[in-house]
């Protein structure tokens, strides 16, 4: 099964990828966390990428797609979820040739549906473990103990540099003016499914799993 979650910044894409790599031994392939990798080790990629990010513009078409033509070699056979790629129609058709290459298919496009005025609070409250990257908000996904990772139990965590006011709204922009659009591209193929991304985490998961539940 190979999927994509599609949704503008702070929609749940990485929160519910995070969970069916859990509970589903699927694949989560996110290109902002390859992105972040690449700037992390400093590599040529990274440096390119740096000031492209920071102000939430796209990175180019070129560079994601041999990211994730990467991954994909690595993880042959493997439940993919594509976590914030494809972000325009030309990462789209890359995607499909891809895919194809290696006898493989999309079966789902999820569309998270969220109410952009939310996005900014869920994005500015946005924090992860920085040791084993579990993902938190201040209001809607607290620790459990105020400042211990759940998972591992570290106390340290780590905002991102984009995850501003000022830099959420080009990111919504870039959304809607080059993602949005290939929706209609699924949308011609009969692939899109969509799910109320505004409902509880656990609610949105359900909506996910009553999907990939009634794959043949
Ligand atoms: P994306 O990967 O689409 O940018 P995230 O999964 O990182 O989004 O979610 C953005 C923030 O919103 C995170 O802090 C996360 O804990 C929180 N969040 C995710 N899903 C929900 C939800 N259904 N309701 C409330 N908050 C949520
Ligand atoms: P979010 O969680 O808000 O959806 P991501 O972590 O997916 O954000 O992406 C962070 C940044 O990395 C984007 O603002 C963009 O600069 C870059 N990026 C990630 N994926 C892509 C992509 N598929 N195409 C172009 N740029 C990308
Ligand atoms: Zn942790």
């Amino acid at each position: 099964m190979n999927i994509i979650l599609l949704g503008p910044p702070g929609a749940g894409k990485g929160t519910q990828a995070a969970r069916l790599q859990a509970t589903r031994g699927m694949i989560q392939l996110s290109t902002g966390d390859m992105l972040r990798e690449a700037r992390a080790s400093g590599s040529p990629i990274g440096e390119k990428v740096k000031a492209i990010m920071d102000a939430g513009e796209l990175v180019s078409d070129a560079i994601v797609t041999a990211l994730i033509g990467e991954r994909l070699d690595s993880c042959a056979g493997c439940g993919a979820i594509f976590d914030g790629f494809p972000r325009t129609i030309a990462q789209a058709e890359a995607l499909d040739l891809l895919l194809a290459e290696r006898g493989r298919h999309l079966d789902h496009v999820i569309e998270l549906v969220v109410d952009e005025e939310a996005l900014v609070t869920r994005i500015t409250g946005r924090f992860t473990c920085a040791k084993c990257g579990a993902g938190y908000h201040d209001s809607f996904r607290p620790t459990k103990v105020a400042g211990v990772c759940d998972v591992c139990g570290s106390t340290e965590f780590k905002r991102r540099p984009d995850d501003n006011e000022q830099t959420v709204r080009t990111r919504m922009e870039e959304y809607r003016a080059k993602t949005a659009p290939i929706l209609p591209f699924y949308q011609a193929r009969g692939l899109v499914r969509r799910v109320d991304g505004m409902a509880s985490v656990d609610e949105v998961a359900a909506q996910i799993d009553a999907i990939l539940d009634a794959s043949p």
